[in-house]
Formats: structure tokens, sequence, C-alpha cells
């Protein structure tokens, strides 16, 4: 059913607010980087792919950035060539805090980068080291927020660029 919650499953409880959407300081730029961040972990962040799927494949599901693969939750993360500069340095980020995080953890599965962007604390589960990952997940959550924001920014920007492009070709 709650499909797009998938790589929501723990660390959610009834009546409590998910670690996901709460922030530790009243800094502006931190706030409104939250409805992204929420919108991806909740799988409701409208992809080419889902547009398509909407329209009953009357629209491409091709990302409007690249035109080179279809546009869904993993190509914006880590593949999408045109929002790789403000990828780049964030990602080396998290890769370097998760692998300090997966040694600590009973976690023995590779990796899935797209579940750790989506939510940190999916890896925290192991009891053993709770307090440290917890710390961990939480500075990582930090810089996904920061990745997301901009991935989301850039593809914005890029999508406005593109659609004024296409009017004035429309108009000429
Ligand atoms: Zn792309």
């Amino acid at each position: 059913m709650y499909s797009t919650l998938q790589y929501m499953n723990c660390q959610y409880y009834i009546g409590k607010i998910h670690i996901l959407i709460t922030t530790k300081t009243a800094n502006n730029r931190d706030i409104v980087r939250i409805p992204t961040r929420i919108k991806i972990a909740t799988g409701t962040y409208i992809f080419q792919s889902n547009r398509s799927a909407f329209n009953k494949n009357k629209v491409s599901p091709t990302c409007k950035l690249c035109n080179m693969s279809p546009e869904i939750l993993s190509h914006f993360l880590l593949t999408c060539e045109s929002l790789e500069t403000d990828r780049k340095r964030l990602m080396e980020i998290i890769v370097d805090r998760d692998s300090e995080l997966l040694a600590t953890s009973c976690f023995e599965e590779e990796v899935d980068l797209v579940q750790l962007i989506d939510n940190p604390f999916y890896y925290t589960i192991d009891k053993r080291h709770r307090n440290r990952n917890l710390s961990i997940a939480g500075q990582l959550e930090g810089v996904c927020r920061k990745l997301l924001n901009n991935l989301h920014m850039k593809r914005y920007e890029l999508l406005i660029k593109q659609q004024k492009c296409d009017k004035k070709n429309n108009l000429s």
C-alpha cells in the first residue's frame, strides 16, 4: 500500500515526529530544506517518471535535464550528469561518513546509497553502538538535506530555463 514509504520503514512511531522532520537549529536555511527532504523521503517528490505514470505514458519518463534515462529517484540522486557539479562535493562527504557508520553497524548487505540519503537513520538500528551511530546519522542527515536541496534547486533552475527556451521557440 504505502510503497512510497519503503525507505522510512524503521524509526517511525505513531504519535512521534519522525526524526527526519526535526531540526536542531532555528536556522532558517536549515528549516527551508525540510519540505524537499520530506517529499523525497515520503516518495511524493514528482519526477518525470511519476508524471509519465500519471499520464498513462503520454508524457515521456525521460529526464528532461540530460535526456539520457528515465528520471527516477536514483537517477536524480546519483547519476544525472546535469546535476553532477551540485552533487560531487557533498556526495564525497556522505560516502565518507557513511563508511564510518557502517563500520559499526550490523549491516552486512552492501550500502544502498539511495536508502542512505533517503533516510540515514535506517542504518542506526544496531543497538550496540546506537548513540555513536545516531550522532553520525544526524550529521549525515544535515549533509543529505543540503544535497537534496541543492539538487532540487538546480533541477528547478534548469527546468525553468528550458521552459523559457521552449516558449521562445514556439513564438518564433
Ligand atoms: Zn538526468
